[in-house]
């Protein structure tokens, strides 16, 4: 007699088992659902820019589809786009890339998955500093490797040190994760910050994945310095961005990667039994915002750089929140410690995700629980919002905790 049974979830793979799900559902499904009953949410969960994709750029996509160029395109992305991003490394980030060192994906997470799928695999270790960008261990899990997480401090902005990286690399290590400016703390490593990590990589046969997304938004003095800079690091070096932050084009899903051709050629093979090109239209409209008038690019990061400002002096008022000050990207991370086992209208605070759920719930105020980021006492606070909003969010976070 055949053995019969309802499927389920026992027929999952080891692989996606070991993933874990996005830990800000809960709290955005509750955002989602407060919001659609009337009431007066502030959200500062969003992680993506508040303004619109700039006009020559729609108008871009919207001549792609009247010219019929809506097809199939090759895999790894158009040239007249590889060119574009070429001279946009040459431009911003002091990078020379052949178009053959470039592939274009749908969005910089496909590049980023793309890579971990090339180069992990069972028995790897790959060092990922926290607080991190939450799809990196997700990701390096689901390519069969294991992240090596490694914490830093307040006190040392969130950078890891290479005293910090020395001792976190094993005869496994494939990769360090780099992502600056980071998400979520807004972290931007300096050149000499840079130069001295790969000091510690260099001759150890360590990938650097250079997460870059946040490139063009910086504040202040600092600029952001790609390890690919180096030139003994070169080989050993891959760089992923996109179109989505910079350009406010999250939807439109364009990102890109940049290292040896070897490495993009197994990408370009994943990526042709997967998912083929990225969107033909999309693509055009990624040109013309590389291409087209940068202006608008330093307008927003002005703007942004206003309301950090604001968030850094608001937050920090706040008693039991302290943050350091974002050099980058456009999330502050301040540190709840400070209101951690405490009790606010009966509800007890036992990590972020409690913190999350009370502003939410009693004071209307969206935000997501450090916890998803490897922070369980951090808060994330997305200034991607106005001015208006943030005063109004901070009142509220600041009588929430009186
Ligand atoms: N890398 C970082 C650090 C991000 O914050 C994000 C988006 O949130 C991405 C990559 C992915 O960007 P995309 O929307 O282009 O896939």
């Amino acid at each position: 007699m055949s053995n019969t049974s309802i499927p389920g979830e026992q027929y999952l793979t080891r692989r996606v088992l070991s993933m874990q799900e996005s830990q800000t559902m809960r709290i955005s499904a509750l955002a989602n659902k407060m919001k659609a009953e009337g009431k007066d949410i502030v959200s500062l969960s969003a992680g993506e820019p508040d303004f619109p994709t700039p006009d020559h750029v729609n108008q871009a996509g919207i001549e792609a589809i009247r010219s019929g160029f809506t097809r199939y395109t090759a895999n790894s992305g158009i040239s007249e786009l590889k060119k574009a991003i070429q001279e946009k490394f040459r431009r911003d980030n002091g990078l020379e890339f052949q178009e053959n060192e470039i592939i274009v994906s749908n969005g910089g997470k496909q590049t980023l998955a793309n890579t971990f799928l090339s180069l992990c695999q069972e028995g790897d270790e790959v060092i990922v500093p926290a607080p991190f960008w939450v799809s990196f261990p997700e990701m390096v899990r689901l390519a069969g490797a294991d992240p090596v997480i490694v914490n830093t401090t307040l006190e040392n902005d969130y950078k890891m040190t290479p005293a910090q990286l020395e001792a976190a690399i094993t005869p496994k290590t494939k990769i360090l994760v780099l992502n600056s400016p980071s998400n979520p703390t807004g972290a931007v490593y300096s050149e000499a910050e840079v130069r001295a990590l790969m000091k510690v990589l260099e001759g150890r046969n360590i990938f650097v994945v250079s997460d870059e997304m946040y490139d063009m938004i910086v504040y202040g003095d600092i600029r952001p310095f790609s390890p690919a800079r180096i030139p003994e690091m070169r080989e050993w070096v891959i760089v992923s961005n996109g179109v989505s932050k910079t350009y406010a084009m999250t939807g439109w899903r364009i990102g890109y990667l940049a290292g040896p051709k070897w490495l993009i050629d197994a990408c370009d093979k994943i990526q042709s039994q997967t998912t083929s090109n990225p969107n033909a239209i999309a693509q055009k409209a990624a040109v013309a915002a590389l291409t087209g008038d940068q202006g608008i690019v330093e307008e927003r990061r002005r703007e942004f750089e206003k309301r950090r400002d604001y968030m850094f002096a608001a937050l920090n008022s706040i008693p039991g929140f302290r943050t350091s000050m974002p050099q980058g990207a456009f999330y502050i991370f301040p540190s709840i410690a400070g209101v951690l086992g405490k009790t606010f209208n009966g509800m007890l605070m036992k990590d972020s995700a409690d913190v999350a759920e009370y502003l939410l719930r009693d004071h209307h105020v969206a935000t997501v629980p450090g916890d998803a980021f490897g922070a369980p006492e951090n808060l994330r606070l997305s200034y991607a919002a106005s001015i208006t909003a943030l005063e109004k969010a901070v009142n509220r976070i600041r009588k929430a905790f009186q």
